[in-house]
């Protein structure tokens, strides 16, 4: 499947719409339309329901070092500046980015790839703003009208091995920019905080300065002692939250992969030090196993450990799971869900304020007074354990994944195409979403399979009865496999249609999307056998 052809379809079947479309848009940020809003409830709830309201806490799951609880928070979009000071947003949610001279863009400094070549004594690095093989081809193009070759000249190049990106180069005046055309028009690179600032209150000055939140997960952390003052949880537990995250990303792309608001399905799990690895090599797994049951089975989904070097400072261990979108070269893949092994860093961070690498340790970053940099809450956020009569800082683990990205890797998968004989035995080419029935926005749709003899009327009355159920709909319009073929392409799992025997013997046909497997039920027992299906 190429991109193109999904994204045509979110269009067109109203899961997805750039945001603002009729202004022109507005570049990273997009809208759920009628059917995309509720594949996106979907993923949520698909969530929402596993990983908490579901979950048997007297028993250990599979897998789980023991028993544990989960609860849920929905916690404010702006919160307290400090919040963000402590947690080192302030200071280190960065990205790098260059600007052209020559172009006037911008560029995110670690997104430029580029190749190092050399022609008539002259060494350049030609750039493109692609990624996998679209960069290497068009690397070559660009070296070849940089040195003013014809194509059949191309021996003239002599290529370094191996496309690398910028950052990597550490210069910018050997450099070729990604849409320029002369050498050195690239800027040095310079820092830009991800984090949307805004204005709390009727002054607008530096003290009344707040942010849009980056993450979901510092309102869980900020919000423990209240939480475990307000249940009778006992650590192991979790927090879930699903809320909207805003980053002001320098390039958003990939259709909603990279978004300047999304939303994030975020866990922090409280354990105690001593069982945190295990802990965390449960909830890898866990979670890997949720995308996995969800439909993206096979070589797409991988599970990725970071290297040590890749790890964030606090981190005794993350694994991404990834997804090889269809956007990205062969070979490549993009995060759905980053697992950390946060350890005591933001529970102590929110308590002593923000904390800096020492050694093996952490200390709190002080300034040229040597008072602390920014100060924490000075809140006592340990946990006291009955059992163990023992006081320490829980350690967390984070699952941490994308509402949006975790979609858009549903549909991808989804996206299928066959050839199916029309009603004159004509091959036609048939698009339908393989989506899980727990997914599909619309779990039945009902059709009369025509417009008389009482059909519509019976048809009604059974979209009457699965309608309060789950959603559902009902079409009588035009001849009924065009009807079956608008649902494939909406991932409408089920069929229901109502013919001639219909009025004989009370039964109707109920058609699987993915097989095409017809069957007859009782008109009555329709609702119940199509429940039992959707998983
Ligand atoms: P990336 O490296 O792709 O920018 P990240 O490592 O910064 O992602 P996290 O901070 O770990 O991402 O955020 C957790 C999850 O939130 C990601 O796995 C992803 O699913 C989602 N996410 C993060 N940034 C974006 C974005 N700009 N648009 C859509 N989803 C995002």
């Amino acid at each position: 499947m190429r991109m193109e052809q999904l994204v045509a379809l979110c269009k067109r079947r109203g899961f997805l719409f750039q945001s603002s479309e009729i202004y022109g848009g507005l570049n990273g940020f997009w809208d759920y339309g009628p059917l995309g809003v509720e594949l996106k409830r979907n993923v949520r709830e698909a969530w929402w329901h596993n990983m908490v309201t579901a979950h048997n806490d007297l028993a250990a799951p599979a897998g789980a070092p023991e028993p544990y609880a989960m609860t849920g928070l929905d916690c404010a979009v702006i919160m307290h500046p400090q919040v963000w000071k402590c947690s080192g947003h302030y200071d280190l949610f960065l990205d790098y980015f260059v600007d052209c001279r020559e172009s006037n863009r911008r560029y995110r400094y670690d997104q430029i790839a580029g190749r190092w070549v050399e022609c008539d004594a002259q060494r350049v690095f030609v750039t493109s703003y692609q990624s996998g093989d679209d960069a290497a081809a068009e690397i070559e193009q660009k070296a070849l009208k940089f040195f003013k070759l014809r194509a059949k000249d191309k021996d003239r190049l002599r290529w370094e091995p191996g496309v690398t990106t910028l950052d990597k180069v550490g210069e910018t005046s050997r450099v070729v920019g990604p849409d320029a055309k002369s050498l050195g028009t690239l800027t040095a690179p310079r820092e830009f905080n991800l984090m949307f600032e805004t204005y709390t209150g009727a002054v607008r000055d530096e003290s009344s300065k707040t942010f849009l939140r980056p993450e979901t997960a510092q309102g869980i952390f900020v919000n423990f002692k209240n939480v475990l003052d307000s249940t009778r949880l006992k650590v192991p537990f979790g927090i879930a939250q699903i809320g909207k995250s805003f980053r002001n990303e320098i390039t958003p792309r990939n259709f909603t992969f990279r978004s300047r608001e999304f939303e994030q399905m975020e866990i922090e799990f409280f354990c105690r030090p001593d069982s945190s690895a295990a802990w965390y090599r449960y909830w890898r797994d866990r979670r890997f196993r949720w995308y996995v049951e969800l439909g993206l089975a096979g070589e797409r989904l991988r599970l990725r450990d970071h290297d040590p070097d890749e790890l964030s400072h606090y981190s005794c261990g993350t694994a991404d799971i990834e997804y090889a979108f269809p956007f990205l070269a062969p070979g490549e893949f993009g995060e759905l869900e980053g697992v950390a092994h946060r350890g005591d860093f933001d529970l102590r961070s929110h308590m002593e304020g923000k904390l800096v690498r020492a050694g093996d340790d952490f200390a709190v970053e002080t300034d040229e007074h040597g008072r602390p940099r920014y100060r924490g809450s000075g809140k006592d956020l340990s946990y006291y354990d009955d059992e163990t009569q023992q006081r320490f800082i829980p350690h967390v683990i984070e699952p941490s994944a994308g509402a949006d990205r975790a979609a858009l890797a549903f549909l991808c998968e989804a996206y299928n195409e066959d050839e199916q004989p029309d009603e004159k035995g004509v091959a036609q080419k048939r698009v339908f979403l393989k989506l899980h029935p727990r997914l599909a926005p619309i779990k039945a749709a009902v059709f009369p399979l025509v417009k008389k003899d009482g059909m519509p009327e019976i048809a009604k009355d059974i979209y009457a009865a699965l309608k309060p159920r789950f959603p559902a709909f009902y079409d009588e319009k035009g001849a009924v496999g065009r009807r079956y073929r608008r649902q494939d392409e909406a991932g409408t799992p089920f069929c229901v249609t109502v013919d001639s025997q219909t009025l004989a013997d009370g039964t109707v046909t109920i058609r699987d999307r993915d097989t095409l497997q017809q069957w007859r039920v009782p008109k009555d027992a329709c609702a119940e056998e199509i429940r039992a299906r959707l998983g």
